[in-house]
């Protein structure tokens, strides 16, 4: 009999529990087609849980995370949580302590520009002509964000302030494995980040992760500078395929690259952990929190009018990184070009011509196109 798979469903707030119905409805249509066996477990997390449970991240759901293959996750927070004390806020307390509790280190943010959708891109018409897809694998949990000593002091009559950056070359190998594993999933092609002119860290990067390229011959990889990637990817984003960057320097690139799609509720993310099981490392299932970009819109919330489809593409990703189910993963974002195509619009990407659709449409079409 074929595996049942455990997924902990955290909706959160805002638009959070409107856009993971779909999710739910779109990955219900998927486990019939491909006669996958999946238990979902739903559980509280960010504002919600701070007003049902006292606190973001409840124990039980915790508990219901750690038992599970993967998270499917919306997003928290709101204006009603704002006052809080900061450690107390529900990204804060709920959505990094999960990163860090399950030492999820490989971000991946695919910023796609649909065909369809050049005219959302705030770039020349010309350079997105027939769209781009990039994906951007982002350290996570290492470099200038979290490494020690982190401190500001006063001398002199003066403030001064502090952070390290940091990185070991088995934290630069790990992420360089995730980057080139997606690389031999697309076209096979490499950027990676670093600020080798400048930074010690930018040395050691490009060196370890040209040493890892050799377990990937049939990769292509170059090495860029951050600053260039920055201008290269205004200039051209379709002479990518994946970007490495350590954490800061991700963190830039991947918000840019999602700016240039030009369409917030469209792009999905993935934090991953180090892979499970046995077995080869192309190909390995990870433990990982799947999410929109976005945030819980508290301005549309309860409208009914959000894009599900940036929660729907965090679904597929979920299939494809934590379960391996691929062909699974490839219906859903089959299904989603497909329901693009045929000109169906929520309201944030709605255009003359094209046809209006809410949150159930939009994700019911999508369910009925798997
Ligand atoms: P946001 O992403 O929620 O909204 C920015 C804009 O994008 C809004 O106009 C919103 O309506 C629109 N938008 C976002 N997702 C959309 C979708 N799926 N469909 C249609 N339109 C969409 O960012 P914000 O306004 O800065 O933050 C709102 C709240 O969300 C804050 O409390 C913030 O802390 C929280 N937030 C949470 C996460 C997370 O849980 N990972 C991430 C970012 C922001």
């Amino acid at each position: 009999m074929s595996e049942t798979y455990q997924v902990a469903v955290l909706a959160g707030d805002g638009i959070g529990p409107e856009v993971m119905a779909e999710a739910r409805r779109v990955l219900d249509a998927v486990t019939r087609k491909f006669s996958l066996s999946i238990n979902y477990t739903e559980c509280r997390v960010g504002g919600i849980a701070i007003d049902v449970d006292g606190r973001a991240l409840p124990e039980a759901t915790l508990k219901a995370c750690e038992a599970a293959d993967a998270i499917l996750f919306g997003s928290v927070g709101g204006p009603k949580w704002e006052s809080l004390p900061a450690n107390e806020q529900p990204e804060r307390a709920a959505l990094l302590p999960l990163r860090k509790h399950f030492a999820l280190f490989a971000n991946l943010r695919p910023g796609v520009c649909l065909p369809e959708l050049v005219h959302a891109s705030p770039l020349h018409p010309a350079t997105v002509a027939g769209g781009f897809d990039v994906l951007c694998v982002r350290e996570l949990t290492g470099g200038l964000y979290f490494g020690e000593p982190k401190y500001t002091k006063q001398e002199g009559g003066e403030y001064f302030a502090v952070d390290t950056m940091i990185y070991w070359e088995s934290e630069i190998r790990r992420i360089a494995r995730v980057a080139f594993e997606a690389a031999r999933q697309r076209s096979g092609r490499l950027t990676s980040i670093d600020k080798a002119n400048v930074l010690q860290n930018g040395l050691l990067w490009r060196r370890i992760v040209t040493e890892t390229a050799a377990d990937y011959p049939d990769i292509t990889l170059n090495h860029l500078y951050v600053d260039n990637a920055a201008m290269q990817l205004v200039k051209n984003p379709k002479q990518f395929d994946v970007i490495l960057a350590e954490n800061m320097f991700g963190d830039i690139l991947s918000d840019e690259l999602a700016m240039l799609t030009g369409s917030l509720g469209m792009l999905p993310s993935a934090s991953l952990g180090e892979a499970t099981g046995t077995g080869a490392v192309a190909g390995a299932r990870r433990f990982g929190m799947y999410e929109p970009s976005g945030g819980t819109a508290p301005d549309i919330a309860g409208k009914g009018i959000a894009n599900p489809i940036a929660q729907i593409l965090s679904a597929g990703m979920l299939l494809r990184y934590s379960l391996g189910q691929d062909a699974a993963a490839d219906a859903i974002d089959a299904a989603v070009r497909k329901v693009i195509a045929d000109g169906l619009r929520t309201a944030d990407i709605w255009t003359e011509g094209t046809t209006r659709a809410d949150t159930a449409t939009m994700g019911s079409a999508i369910a009925a196109a798997i």
